[in-house]
């Protein structure tokens, strides 16, 4: 048993493994998903997994409140089996998790459809060209009509999941007053497709199948009941917070499906007469990668815990930790793990090239390495190299 994980963490880390082996794996069996899938493909793929259980609603403890580390379990294995899933339950549950706290009563009805819906997730746009590590930067502004209304104009980039999602939560500089065009603080704002937006897919060296957007917004009119109401930026920056053990899950799910194929190669192949798993050193390439998944699985379990327990400021310091460690591990696992191939690694047939790109891949999301770094020396100084 891992240390941190309940007798009914493991039974559910079994089930989920269960459900990826007998019902996600062969979903995904038919397509290439190193592209994105077509929006025919994808529906198939949601019909397969959708409505057993596991990846309908966010896993919840016997009180009712979020179970995140039975999150971040599932979001390991089903990156073990295809980013794609994982990506997907990280857009559609933990998103609106978060920003449905944030909703009145009326906006709840009103917007019940995107934050519900089983096919589709919300997006979060707070990226811009000029406005990545320093969110608080952005540019895209939010100017109010004097009918009441708000005009969106900007452009964001690298959003996860935009062209599918059912809204958009834009994070904007409000314009207090038209005829000056003072610039306030930043506001939130839920944007559905109807009210007219454009998204251009953005071509990556990984996470291919993953929709990643640029989004653009040419003076979209928003009605009032579209901004949410609230502490905008700590919703924001918590969001990114919680979400880092979750990256670090998925990173360790890659590296970890990049070790099973390498062990499973290093018993079958030979060299010099015998399987190359007989070689010491073929052995220390497999023994690195483990040691790296293991000790990044315990980080993000970590982290995890201490989110559950309440404990805010020593969660946000060790999902910080538990990002760092577990995207730059499972790169340099994954790798190791390529190494034991040979040139067969190298090729696409194999696959585990595609894996070595998508681990590259987890390093940016919700804060470079860099951030990290500094989250956690902040937080061990209690001095901000962020502040200047
Ligand atoms: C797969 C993927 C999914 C993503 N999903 C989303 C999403 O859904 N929504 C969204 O809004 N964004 C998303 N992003 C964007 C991501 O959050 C940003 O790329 C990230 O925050 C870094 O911003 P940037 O790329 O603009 O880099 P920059 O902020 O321009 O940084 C460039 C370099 O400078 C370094 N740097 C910056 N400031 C400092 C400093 N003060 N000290 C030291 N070094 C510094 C950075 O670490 C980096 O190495 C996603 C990105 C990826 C790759």
């Amino acid at each position: 048993m891992l240390i941190g994980l309940s007798p009914h963490h493991e039974q559910f880390r079994g089930e989920v493994r269960d459900f990826c082996g007998k019902v996600a794996a062969p979903a995904l069996a038919d397509y290439d998903l190193d592209q994105p899938p077509s929006p025919q493909q994808w529906a198939q793929i949601l019909n397969h997994v959708l409505d057993k259980g596991i990846l309908d609603e966010y896993p919840r403890t016997e009180d009712g409140s979020p179970d995140d580390l039975a999150f971040g379990l599932l979001l390991e294995e089903l990156a073990r089996t295809h980013h794609v899933l994982a990506y997907h339950s990280l857009q559609r549950l933990h998103a609106p998790l978060i920003f449905r706290e944030m909703l009145s009563a009326e906006q709840a009805t009103r917007y019940h459809a995107a934050f519900n819906d089983r096919r589709a997730s919300v997006a979060g746009c707070f990226s811009e060209p000029e406005a990545g590590s320093d969110v608080r930067a952005a540019k895209t502004t939010a100017r109010r009509t004097p009918e009441g209304d708000w005009i969106l104009k900007g452009r964001k980039t690298w959003v996860s999941g935009a062209s599918h999602a059912k809204a958009l939560i834009v994070y904007a500089r409000i314009v207090n007053d038209a005829s000056e065009g003072s610039l306030g603080d930043c506001g939130l704002f839920i944007v559905t497709p109807e009210c007219g937006y454009s998204t251009h897919p953005i071509r990556m060296m990984g996470l291919r199948a993953h929709d990643l957007c640029e989004v653009q917004f040419d003076d979209v009119v928003l009605p009032d009941i579209s901004r949410l109401i609230g502490n905008v930026d700590g919703a924001v920056l918590g969001t990114i917070a919680r979400a880092r053990a979750f990256q670090g899950a998925i990173a360790v799910g890659l590296a970890q499906a990049a070790l099973d194929m390498a062990i499973g190669y290093a018993r079958r192949h030979n060299a010099f007469g015998h399987p190359i798993g007989e070689y010491q050193l073929v052995q220390k390439l497999i023994v690195e990668a483990a040691t790296g998944v293991m000790t990044g699985r315990l980080m993000y379990v970590q982290a995890l815990n201490s989110q559950m327990a309440g404990d805010g400021s020593t969660a946000r310091m060790e999902s910080s930790m538990a990002k760092l460690y577990c995207t730059q591990t499972a790169w340099r696992a994954v790798s190791k793990a390529m190494e034991v191939f040979g040139s067969l690694g190298l090729t696409e047939e194999c696959g585990i090239e595609r894996l070595f790109r998508d681990a590259r891949m987890l390093i940016c999301p919700d804060g470079t390495s860099q951030i990290q770094e500094m989250v956690i020396g902040r937080a061990y100084t209690g001095l901000s190299a962020l502040a200047r």
